[in-house]
């Protein structure tokens, strides 16, 4: 097991996306507190049926006290904080001439300062421990996606506060990479299933050089290499999880 006594946090764990990278790092040997803003005791359940060890923590990641209280849990329930991995993330898509600033703003608040105050909270400790993989979840939108003027530039953001803490802790023994995904089958995206029948979810397919969605798991086993040992001289990079998609 590549994670064997490391102790990691995964944000938005609760499904999806987080749901994945949390079960694959659990199944690698990491211990995992489970974050979420919504109950997330059901991943907490598939981690312990599979023989792994984990826990829930109620977190609203745009709250920066509540940030900090969750880095002091798994520290306090673990005994330290290895990995870091900033999923929780969402959207309110719209055309930009259309946004109304509150949906700009939330989602700015989320995806963006939720990212910032995981990664400040987890290197602060990092630093002391002289070791740490900060892992924040991007996406192939930072490069500009119409109708998402508010997530892009969340996202933007995600991979320039990802590459300026790489270069600060270098030193440090700490990683900071950031990984987008393309189009993986969560709740998030299955919204697109009700569009025309069905027929705006096979056109997101055609865009897919590889002709389906992503799964989860997917981006877990990018997760768990880059949080592994063998990613240790890999840090201020992305990297795309997305079937050909990104380009
Ligand atoms: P999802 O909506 O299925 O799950 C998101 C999870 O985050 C939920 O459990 C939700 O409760 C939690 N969450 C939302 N706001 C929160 C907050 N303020 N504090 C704490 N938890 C909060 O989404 P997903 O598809 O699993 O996406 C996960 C991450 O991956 C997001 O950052 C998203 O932007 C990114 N992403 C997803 C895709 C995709 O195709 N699904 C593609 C690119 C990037």
């Amino acid at each position: 097991m590549k994670l064997e006594n490391k102790v990691a946090i995964v944000t938005g764990a609760g499904r999806g996306l987080g749901r994945g990278i949390a079960l694959k790092l659990a199944t690698e040997g990491a211990k995992v507190v489970v974050a979420d803003m919504a109950p997330a005791d059901e991943t907490v359940a598939l981690i312990e049926k599979s023989g792994g060890i984990a826990s829930a923590f109620t977190v609203n990641v745009s709250r920066q006290e509540e940030v900090q209280a969750m880095v002091k849990y798994a520290i306090d329930t673990y005994g330290t904080l290895d990995i870091m991995v900033n999923n929780a993330g969402i959207n309110r898509d719209g055309m930009l001439h259309k946004m109304p600033v509150e949906n700009w703003q939330l989602v700015i608040d989320v995806d963006l300062t939720g990212a910032f105050f995981g990664t400040q909270e987890a290197i602060k400790y990092m630093r002391q421990k002289g070791y740490g993989r900060v892992i924040n979840i991007s996406s192939g939108s930072w490069l500009g996606n119409i109708g998402q003027a508010n997530y892009a530039a969340a996202k933007a953001g995600v991979v320039g506060l990802t590459k300026t803490a790489a270069r600060e802790n270098a030193r440090k023994g700490i990683t900071c990479n950031a990984i987008c995904p393309g189009f993986i089958e969560t709740d998030m995206t299955l919204k697109l299933k009700e569009v025309n029948d069905g027929a705006a979810w096979e056109s997101m397919m055609q865009r897919i050089p590889m002709g389906y969605a992503g799964k989860a798991a997917d981006v877990g086993n990018m997760v768990a290499f880059l949080a592994s040992d063998e990613a240790s001289y890999i840090t201020s990079e992305v990297i795309n999880v997305g079937g050909g998609m990104i380009v």
